[in-house]
């Protein structure tokens, strides 16, 4: 996908004085959305509204939220299903590498501000602030909410340190930066508590989940000599666990401790409305080495040198031998 005629990246300056010349926004984060696309959204909103901006926020898909993230403000205000009309509004997407990613191809927007972190975004926005170099997308509307003097309050605060905390692996993962610890910093300062939101994401976990993680565990393959691990969730172990789709986030962060695993992925299996068997596959890449967006990239997907997805229409069986493939051909 190429770039909107004319669209142009624009400094965190000019997008905070673009959000205080708002009358109306529409935001949008993508599918299937994880900490940080929802602590942006609930930010980014919280910060229109202090503003005095109308905003509609908008997630695609129906299915309920993960859990851990439920406690946040303003989740129950957000549009879910289809993307709303935006009208005059301005669109502002969140966290979403392509338009495809909220459903928004062909959308209308007069006027569309894209801010993200994925390598991959081809910058599809009017404005773009794109930096791959930030661990969340959190930590980019933060330095927008810094650079122009925007309202930040600890409830804010709290939206944007999910998206960080979650995005970085609980500031484990290569993409903790200086900057990443500096945010959180100016975060505590704010009144966030950090011990109150690792109480609501990391120990809160339904017994159905646990059970799920279980299974993930149970269902683990080790190919191509233990450096690809492989662990498959059906349709009977969701049924089975009483698990919901929205109760994998994290998952494969088990998977991918094994020592000697270099890719890890979890295969979740979905029977479409049609009855056609889906796959949604989340991929890691443990050192860095295999670029796993370029694996992802094969079947229409995306993501991160060190984490992606994608969607392979087809049986499970098929779908294992073909990653085994595509890792094989990248060692
Ligand atoms: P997940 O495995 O769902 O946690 O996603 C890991 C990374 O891959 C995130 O940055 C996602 O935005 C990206 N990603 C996941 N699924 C897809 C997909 N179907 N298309 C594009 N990017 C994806
Ligand atoms: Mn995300
Ligand atoms: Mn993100």
């Amino acid at each position: 996908m190429t770039g909107r005629a004319g669209g142009r990246r624009a400094t965190p300056q000019e997008i905070g004085a673009r959000m205080k010349g708002e009358r109306r926004v529409l935001l949008a984060v993508h599918e299937n959305p994880d900490g940080d696309a929802l602590g942006s959204i609930v930010a980014a909103g919280l910060v229109m509204e202090q503003l005095g901006v109308a905003w509609t926020g908008f997630v695609p898909g129906r299915e309920p939220f993960p859990p851990e993230l439920t406690w946040l403000p303003r989740l129950g205000d957000l549009v879910r299903g289809e993307l709303p009309e935006a009208g005059d509004a301005t669109l502002y997407t969140l966290d979403c590498a392509s338009a495809a990613r909220f459903g928004g191809e062909g959308v209308g927007a007069q006027f569309w501000v894209n801010i993200d972190h994925h390598p991959d975004n081809p910058l599809y926005g009017d404005f773009n602030l794109v930096d791959a170099g930030a661990s969340s997308t959190t930590q980019i509307l933060h330095g927008v909410l810094r650079a122009a003097d925007l309202p930040l309050n600890a409830e804010i605060g709290t939206c944007l340190y999910v998206g960080v905390v979650t995005d970085t692996g609980r500031f484990q993962f290569s993409n903790t930066t200086p900057q990443a610890h500096r945010m959180a910093a100016d975060l505590q300062d704010l009144g966030v508590d950090v011990h109150e939101v690792y109480r609501h994401v990391y120990e809160n976990v339904p017994i159905a989940k646990v059970r799920l993680n279980r299974r993930a565990f149970e269902n683990l393959r080790l190919l191509l000599d233990g450096r690809l691990a492989v662990s498959v969730l059906s349709v009977k172990d969701f049924r089975e666990t009483g698990a919901e789709p929205g109760y994998t986030e994290g998952v494969i962060d088990g998977i991918r401790t094994i020592a000697g695993v270099r890719v890890a992925a979890l295969v979740r299996e979905r029977l479409t409305p049609t009855g056609t068997p889906e796959l949604r596959v989340s991929l890691r890449s443990t050192d860095g080495k295999i670029d796993v967006s370029d694996i992802a990239h094969t079947w229409g997907g995306g993501g991160h040198v060190r984490a992606a997805g994608y969607t392979f229409h087809g049986r499970t069986e098929e779908g294992i031998a073909q990653l085994e493939r595509e890792v094989a051909a990248r060692q």
